[in-house]
């Protein structure tokens, strides 16, 4: 092998005789052997899947503009047409003015970070006096926010959540000052699934002169049809005055494949602030609308090729799905001693918790048993979100979870073992800085190869 591996045996050095394809693509399933089984629904973030049948047609339409480059939607007029009518629906779905308007982006982070930018251009523009942007946001937002801001020199003001984990309200007015450029609310958050009061937020925004945005990266495709279907959703979209863009992932309960979220505006001269140009270019004029040069036309189609092929009826019956099997979770873990939901969940993504078993040696437990745990902290919780996938699963889980809390019972000194010491650990280390030296050598040493 020579040079052309390192010390751990990865690859380094492309080979010098091509393989042949065959043996690439043998090679390729054996690499996930080990991997997460979401088809067997064991993880329970990271996969959405709707079925066979649904994903063979993303495959298909992915296949079909697999080498289009949306990049200039000159070129491909088919691309151009499919990004518009995806966001048309999109903007339909979550009750947008005629004037709406958006953009397909690669993912929820993406969305994000074009909304932060344009609330920061749009101060640039109309605000001069705003010298040092900032952004005020519920301490559950997605840290997407964080790192947009980070990203695009705006200040993010973390305002900690009340006590049934949705935004304070007040908290949020009383953090405003005279830099801020936009609020933020989710519907839901991700850490619990609880909606934002996103209609006192945006009152609280427009009373200012402020946009606001809200974060339906998870439900923006789920809630109108929970909600349709006669649950209690709390209104959330466009048609909460005062809600001037909402972030909605395709690629999650959009059904679509990896690579597609909307971000959505009220108007189209919100929008404008979201466009990059640059016109002394030696190469050409050059415009665009979002983060990335080129942009894969297999996302846009299979996106596209999602919500003609789901339909409103696929929808509302996906989301009956996903809400019945997420009852069942939901009452199964509460009556399990020891365990409760946290919060009021609003759709198919909660957390639970507990104050009497280790909940990151019950994550251990689980993991041994085969179900693979997103673990979260203040409060110390386990994250589930419910898709097709979990349907027939949720008894098994619950014998298993039930297991896991009688040997986290009983063997206390498990705290000291496995990630629930590193766990331990990392919450009881006092200095920030500490915890991100940690992660981020953490992190180096994962792509060391
Ligand atoms: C998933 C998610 C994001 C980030 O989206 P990516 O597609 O992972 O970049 C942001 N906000 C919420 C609420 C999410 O669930």
């Amino acid at each position: 092998m020579g040079n052309d591996t390192t010390s751990s045996g990865g690859r380094r050095g492309i080979p010098e005789e091509g393989a042949r394809a065959e043996e690439v693509l043998a090679a390729l399933r054996e690499m996930g052997a080990g991997d997460a089984k979401w088809r067997e629904g064991r993880t329970f973030s990271l996969v959405y899947h709707a079925g066979d049948e649904h994903a063979a047609l993303l495959k298909s339409a992915y296949e079909l503009y697999f080498a289009e480059n949306a990049l200039n939607p000159m070129a491909f007029g088919s691309l151009k047409r499919m990004e518009n009518e995806v966001v048309g629906m999109a903007l339909d779905l979550l009750g947008a003015p005629a004037d709406g308007a958006g953009s397909m982006t690669s993912g929820g982070t993406e969305s994000i970070l074009m909304a932060v930018k344009t609330y920061r251009d749009r101060a640039r523009a109309l605000r001069p006096e705003v010298t040092s942007p900032e952004l005020v946001l519920p301490s559950t937002a997605h840290p997407a926010f964080h790192k947009a801001a980070h990203y695009v020199g705006v200040k993010a003001v973390a305002v900690p959540v009340a006590k049934d984990y949705r935004a304070d309200v007040a908290g949020m007015r009383d953090a405003i000052n005279g830099n801020t450029i936009a609020l933020v609310g989710s519907a839901p958050a991700y850490p619990h699934g609880v909606i934002d009061p996103i209609e006192e937020l945006a009152e609280v925004a427009a009373a200012r002169g402020l946009p606001m945005h809200v974060d339906a990266c998870v439900g923006g495709y789920l809630l109108p049809f929970v909600r349709e279907l006669g649950h209690p959703v709390a209104p959330f979209d466009f048609r909460v005055p005062g809600v001037t863009s909402i972030s909605a992932d395709l690629h999650k309960y959009g059904f679509a494949a990896k690579g597609a979220s909307t971000i959505l505006y009220r108007d189209r001269a919100l929008r404008k602030f979201q466009v990059y140009v640059y016109a002394d270019w030696p190469g050409g004029l050059f415009a665009s609308m979002t983060m990335l040069g080129t942009r894969p036309g297999g996302a846009i189609a299979a996106a596209w090729a999602s919500l003609m092929r789901m339909g409103r009826s696929g929808f509302l019956k996906t989301a009956a799905e996903v809400m019945r099997t997420t009852k069942a979770f939901l009452e199964g873990i509460n009556k399990i001693p020891g365990l409760y939901v946290v919060g009021e969940p609003a759709m198919s993504v909660f957390a639970f918790s507990s104050d009497e078993v280790n909940l990151y040696v019950v994550a251990d437990q689980m993991e041994a048993r085969g179900w693979h745990c997103d673990r979260q902290q203040s409060p110390t919780s386990i994250h589930l979100m419910i898709t097709p996938a979990h349907s027939d699963l949720c008894e098994r889980y619950l014998a298993d979870l039930a297991d896991a809390v009688a040997y986290a019972r009983a063997h206390p000194e498990a705290a000291s073992a496995g990630t629930a010491a590193m766990y331990g650990m990392l919450a009881h280390v006092p200095d920030q800085a500490a915890v991100r030296e940690f992660l981020s050598d953490f992190l180096d040493g994962v792509y060391r190869g």
